[in-house]
């Protein structure tokens, strides 16, 4: 139950006494590393640790396991212009807006303009979790700015249930090739939902997408530099 200030008689009154106890601590998301910590919100913190849960094994079989301890904060402000969720690189912090915050700064003109905001909301989560697995593991090639997100936006869509895949990939066009090339950090940069786009079209015409983002995770490939 979220809890209303508002509506506060004397079983809630003592809710308000233990809240700052409750909010002090993180939730430890069962059987992972991964901790949630929605500010007054233990529905959220809930919500969050369900998704983690099976995120964990979908990101594990696919390598990237979880391996750090990693904190989730939710956001009930800004995280910056059109941002609405942000890994911490070498501090294993995921922030996300919080969200009813999401659902009034959500771009409406992206690939995931279709997806009803609390699954949209799932998904960022997934998609910040596959940063972390990811920073924990070697970058061989020095950079892996695109790498890291073409293994996020991937792990993303992937854990959308299939209705809502459906309605993104609607958004796509999954028959055009993608040639590696076309997956780099200017697109990235430019035009992210161009990149993310490609990268579900350009993992999808992989024989076996798992085992592709294996060796993407294990730094056989990268999208970080210039191909011969
Ligand atoms: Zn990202």
């Amino acid at each position: 139950m979220i809890f209303q200030p508002k509506n506060a008689g004397s079983m809630l009154c003592t809710a308000v006494l233990l809240l700052p106890m409750r909010a002090e601590a993180d939730l430890l998301c069962p059987g992972t590393l991964v901790t949630a910590r929605a500010p007054a919100e233990s529905a959220v913190e809930e919500r969050i640790c369900a998704v983690v849960v099976e995120a964990a094994a979908q990101l594990n079989t696919c390598g990237l396991p979880i391996t750090r301890p990693v904190q989730i904060l939710v956001i009930d402000g800004s995280l910056g212009d059109g941002c609405v969720g942000l890994y911490h690189c070498g501090e294993d912090l995921i922030e996300v807006l919080a969200p009813d915050r999401l659902e009034a700064n959500r771009s409406r003109d992206g690939i995931f303009d279709a997806v009803p905001t609390d699954r949209f909301f799932d998904s960022i989560i997934v998609h910040e979790l596959a940063h972390a697995a990811h920073d924990a593991l070697p970058c061989p090639s020095g950079l892996c700015l695109a790498t890291s997100e073409y293994l996020a936006y991937n792990s993303q869509i992937m854990s959308l249930e299939p209705d809502d895949q459906r309605a993104v990939m609607a958004r796509i066009d999954m028959e055009e090739t993608v040639k590696h090339d076309e997956v780099n950090a200017a697109i990235l940069f430019f035009k992210p939902n161009v990149f993310a786009a490609r990268a579900w079209a350009h993992l999808n015409q992989r024989d076996d997408p798992c085992e592709y983002l294996r060796h993407v995770a294990n730094g056989v490939f990268t999208f970080d530099r210039e191909r011969p």
